[in-house]
């Protein structure tokens, strides 16, 4: 190691994010990334502001966060805007976790989690998914820093009832601890009642619980991971907390274009519904081709799948795939490492999947 590393960085464990290749084509299955360009307002939107970057941004997000709230059902006081919903978590684990009390998340969970609380030196504990790989809400009742969960659960996909997330929500206010619910994947559950949100969104409940906190991002919903625009929903408290964080490490952490290019995906609620049905449409199509093959898919309600067959080994079967042009996401780990986490793309994305999956099968490769 670099004698000019701090103790800090000597013990940072960073996140290894998916792979973006460079040079040959693939078909991406292994980020969750939308496979639909953004609304054309979006670009339309960044083609306006790019005609002054002279001054620094607003700092505050004012449009984008009018236009999320308007979007959301709550009100502008109740949202933070971040660089990527990344930069609102890191800023969340700063803002709420309580060591020396541990933060606890699933241990099949996004896989960042363990790093920021590494970054903010919090201990964490992780509670094991139940057998059918799922959150169960009992194993976070008990004193804690703090709990952090994805609904639906990543890389499992997995979504659990609003109603256990409430109650465990207030179980932690009589500790005086936050429950942030990560609803990166939430609108792919299909639509509530307001265009930004799935139908589970625990946005709905945020008045009557000061304690809990919804993070989103425009990365997957709006085609947009290319911006880097995330955000979260609570209490006006928690939002200042955010607020606090941020203005101590950067007054600018969203430029002018990424601020008014997703103000126009906010706004635009009738494109987004549309590109979520359709991904939906194929999640469940492919889902029922693979079980025709043998596969064993978790239930999904994401715009990924999580899936294996039994007797391939997860590595072998994603190098088969690469060879065919198919990149998909895996994660070591003695429950997870014959999964492949498998990105739900357009049709001909997924016709293209399928048709290198049976050749990888038919080669025995596999
Ligand atoms: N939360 C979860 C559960 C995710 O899977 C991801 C995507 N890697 C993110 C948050 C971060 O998304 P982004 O930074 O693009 O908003």
């Amino acid at each position: 190691m670099n004698p000019y590393w701090n103790r800090r960085v000597r013990k940072l464990e960073p996140y290894v994010p998916g792979e973006q290749p460079r040079g040959r084509k693939f078909i991406k299955l292994n980020t969750n990334e939308n496979p639909y360009p953004p609304s054309p307002k979006v670009l339309e939107a960044i083609r306006g502001a790019a005609g002054d970057l002279r001054l620094y941004p607003d700092p505050a997000c004012t449009a984008l966060r009018e236009a999320i709230a308007e979007a959301a059902g709550v009100k502008p006081a109740q949202i933070f805007a971040g660089n990527g919903s990344d930069e609102v978590l890191a800023f969340v684990f700063a803002a709420f976790f309580q060591a020396p009390d541990p933060v606890l998340f699933p241990d099949i969970t996004y896989s960042f989690y363990p790093v920021y609380a590494g970054l903010w030196d919090l201990p964490f504990e992780t509670p094991p998914l139940t057998g059918d790989f799922r959150i169960d809400p009992a194993d976070y009742r008990r004193p804690s820093g703090g709990v952090i969960v994805p609904n639906p659960n990543a890389p499992t996909g997995i979504l659990l009832e609003p109603g256990a997330l409430l109650s465990l929500a207030e179980d932690l206010a009589r500790q005086n601890r936050v429950l942030v619910v990560d609803e990166a994947y939430g609108l792919f559950a299909g639509p509530g009642a307001h265009s930004l949100l799935g139908a589970a969104s625990l946005v709905p409940h945020i008045e009557a619980h000061p304690n809990l906190l919804t993070v989103h991002t425009f990365s997957k919903m709006a085609s947009l991971a290319g911006l880097r625009v995330g955000f979260a929903i609570g209490n006006e408290a928690l939002i200042e907390a955010l607020c606090r964080v941020r203005d101590s490490f950067n007054s600018y952490p969203l430029d002018a274009l990424a601020q008014a290019g997703a103000a126009a995906a906010a706004a635009d609620g009738a494109y987004r519904a549309e590109t979520a049905a359709r991904i939906r449409a194929q999640r469940e199509r492919v889902t029922g081709a693979l079980r025709e093959r043998g596969f064993e898919t978790l239930p999904s309600a994401a715009n990924f799948i999580f899936t294996r067959r039994p007797g391939i080994r997860g590595a072998d079967l994603s190098a088969a795939l690469r060879e065919r042009g198919i990149l998909v996401r895996r994660f070591d780990g003695p429950r997870t490492g014959d999964f492949l986490r498998v990105t739900i793309g357009a049709a001909e994305d997924m016709d293209a999947f399928l048709e290198a999956l049976d050749a990888a099968l038919a080669a025995g490769r596999a």
